[in-house]
């Protein structure tokens, strides 16, 4: 199942993507993507079911999509999970997980443009596979990992370079407005299957940049559920950013930062796509 989250004109609505090319409304059964994650058991058949049917399907083309969780409890990201971003990055290979956050509100739409701000213009493009946390939980064994992802989706760790290394800390360099944006909607973990054999791509301006598979993890998806949650209680729409493999703008000959007028396409296998304009923030 595919899971969007979308505007035609009367506020957010949570639908089902059918045919990759229509959204069914489930307005019946939720207007909010942290309500459908939450209470997905009890309303699991029916979303199916309104999905079959696929009464008052709209086209995609004609909606706007939004974030498929607006505004998640938890942004985490990873840094350093694929051997050839840390190879690129002059960087060893870390015992530990590497966790930083996204502010929550850096959270964006996976087709509207994305700000190259006002403050500092090294901004770069990560493509990563995002896991969506379905069933929240605490202490999470690998074994049950897989149990407590709903789904995963498209996502790019846009990352203002400058700010990001001015301090030992990445969390502000990671975190302005826009810079967040993942979609274009939530697959479910059932419909993704294994999600450590999916190919990832990033292209800027139709030239490839990224291009790499998830089965090159360093921590797999199942490590890092059991990470944070040794730590924090992991809740419905929490959203996890799960690295991002070689070829970024920063280590480039000379450095390739993103500039006005640039779009960036992330594709992963299974997920879909994101594109993105770059324009100044205003
Ligand atoms: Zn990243």
């Amino acid at each position: 199942m595919k899971l969007a989250r979308f505007e035609r004109g009367n506020g957010p609505e949570v639908g089902a993507v059918i045919e990759g090319e229509k959204v069914v409304p489930l307005n019946a059964l939720a207007t909010d993507m942290t309500d459908l994650i939450s209470n997905w058991d009890e309303v699991k058949g029916e979303t199916e079911r309104l999905a079959k049917a696929g009464e008052g399907a709209v086209a995609l083309s004609d909606v706007h999509l939004l974030a498929p969780v607006a505004r998640p409890g938890k942004v985490f990201a990873i840094g350093l999970n694929y051997a050839d971003h840390i190879e690129e990055s002059g960087m060893e290979t870390p015992k530990e997980q590497v966790w930083f956050t996204k502010a929550v509100t850096s959270i964006h739409a996976p087709f509207d443009p994305v700000q190259i701000p006002k403050i500092s213009q090294l901004v770069d493009y990560e493509v990563e596979m995002v896991a969506i946390v379905g069933k929240g939980g605490k202490h999470i064994s690998a074994a049950d990992a897989p149990a407590h992802v709903f789904g995963y989706c498209v996502g790019n760790d846009v990352t203002e370079r400058a700010w990001q290394f001015k301090t030992p800390q990445w969390c502000l360099g990671k975190s302005f407005d826009t810079h967040g944006p993942i979609g274009p909607w939530i697959t479910t973990a059932d419909e993704v299957g294994d999600p450590h054999k999916l190919g990832l791509r990033c292209f800027v301006n139709g030239e490839e940049r990224q291009n790499s598979n998830t089965e090159h993890l360093v921590f797999n998806v199942w490590d890092q559920l059991t990470e944070l949650s040794k730590a924090m209680t992991l809740e419905p729409g929490d959203v996890i950013f799960t690295g991002t493999p070689g070829g970024i703008g920063a280590v480039m000959q000379p450095a390739q930062f993103l500039k006005e007028g640039d779009a960036v396409r992330c594709e992963i296998d299974r997920l879909g796509v994101i594109e993105a304009r770059f324009e100044p923030e205003v």
